[in-house]
């Protein structure tokens, strides 16, 4: 596989890192602690094209690769991971769903505004009793005429409060579990919405995580996203192109700690010397660089295999499963290097360990993407 990157990759990737560290780094340590949503931030990626990334431009989107895609994600997560988690949510299952399953009508009414930023998108798939086993979604969508009215309750939704519109899992047909469930775009506007708990998290916390509550709530029949029946395949469609981007966030944020810790080995000096000059020390940093060569490799690949049109369910998990959790070993790593330094909020280690941990969480646990790898390599 060639990563020899072409003219239009790596002026993205370096836009990305220009704008992180203009527009990010001043105030990703603010927003954390204050757990505060990065509205100037993402409202200035609309004009430079990161909100509209995998969309055609015939939608106002600017039809990025999937190889650039990760690459800018991977730049904004170097300098701050909630907001990286905010434009890949938007891109991969906020818009993304619709260009592939939507109508010409939905494509037309709704992407332009996501795709040039003048709007936010959300997804709605995890509910207080069912994470990782979607097909067990409780939220219904009743037929009612022209409409469908849901009922039920969203969890841990990334921009649940500052979206306009989300993708909405719901089942139409109980009986029939994973078949039964029916993919809905929903404006946030519409009657019997509300927004739940704002939740206070350990990190990730500038990206806003909020429940939402849907009470009678009258989605036109025209806001069906794909056939009736089809929403799971939707869903997990767009998870899997949804991990590639967070195994990105992911790399970027392991590349924060290891740049923070290789800083502070060469900066810190104990028994007369700088600590990078032990050799306990070295090997971490070795491992860290190396992790992180491979994981990105893996992203690197997922993302090529997509561009190809070819499957990449399962590199995606792969990658996103190597990545989250190379994350999180380099940001424990970058803390001790630091010692107690590394325990304060001074410290960029800090956010990196905690935003760390999130990230093994979301779009699928650890333990859900080894389902999905060792489910396929048994099939193999
Ligand atoms: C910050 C944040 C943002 C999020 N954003 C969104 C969003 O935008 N949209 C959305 O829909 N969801 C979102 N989520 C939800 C997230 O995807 C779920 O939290 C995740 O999928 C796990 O579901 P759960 O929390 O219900 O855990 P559970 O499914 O209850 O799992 C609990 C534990 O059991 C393990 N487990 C479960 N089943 C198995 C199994 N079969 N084999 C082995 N182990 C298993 C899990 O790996 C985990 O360790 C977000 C979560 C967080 C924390």
């Amino acid at each position: 596989m060639d990563f020899s990157f072409t003219r239009a990759q790596v002026l993205a990737r370096d836009m990305a890192r220009s704008f992180a560290q203009a527009e990010l780094a001043p105030y990703a340590q603010q927003w954390d602690e204050q757990a505060r949503f990065p509205a100037e931030a993402i409202a200035k990626m609309g004009p430079l094209g990161f909100m509209g990334m995998c969309i055609p431009r015939e939608y106002g989107g600017s039809a990025l690769d999937g190889v650039s895609y990760v690459l800018v994600i991977e730049e904004l997560a170097s300098v701050c991971a909630s907001t990286a988690i905010i434009v890949s949510v938007h891109n991969s299952v906020g818009a993304y769903p619709i260009y592939l399953m939507g109508s010409d009508e939905q494509k037309t009414k709704y992407l332009p505004d996501l795709a040039t930023g003048r709007k936010l998108g959300a997804f709605a798939l995890t509910e207080p009793n069912v994470g990782s086993d979607p097909a067990s979604i409780e939220t219904s969508a009743r037929s009612d005429g022209g409409f469908f009215i849901l009922n039920g309750t969203k969890t841990f939704i990334t921009s649940a409060g500052t979206s306009d519109t989300v993708i909405v899992m719901a089942s139409t047909d109980r009986a029939q579990r994973g078949r039964g469930i029916s993919a809905f775009i929903v404006e946030k506007s519409f009657p019997g919405i509300t927004v739940g708990t704002h939740e206070n998290k350990l990190g990730i916390r500038a990206s806003d995580t909020c429940e939402l509550i849907f009470e009678n709530c009258r989605v036109p029949r025209a806001n069906l996203l794909g056939p009736e029946g089809a929403g799971l395949r939707a869903a997990l469609n767009a998870l899997g192109f949804g991990r590639v981007g967070v195994a990105a966030q992911a790399i970027g944020v392991a590349r924060c700690a290891m740049e923070a810790a290789v800083h502070y080995s060469r900066e810190r000096n104990q028994f007369g010397k700088p600590i990078g000059s032990f050799q306990a020390i070295q090997w971490m940093i070795a491992d860290m660089a190396t992790e992180i060569e491979a994981a990105r490799l893996l992203t690197l690949r997922a993302a090529k295999l997509k561009d190809e049109g070819r499957p990449f369910a399962t590199e995606g998990s792969m990658a996103k499963l190597f990545a989250s959790e190379t994350a999180m070993r380099t940001a424990t790593k970058a803390v001790q290097i630091h010692g107690g330094y590394g325990c304060m909020k001074d410290y960029v280690v800090e956010r990196c360990f905690r935003d760390a941990k999130v990230i093994e969480i979301y779009e699928g646990t650890s333990e859900i993407q080894r389902l999905i790898i060792s489910g396929s390599v048994i099939k193999k």
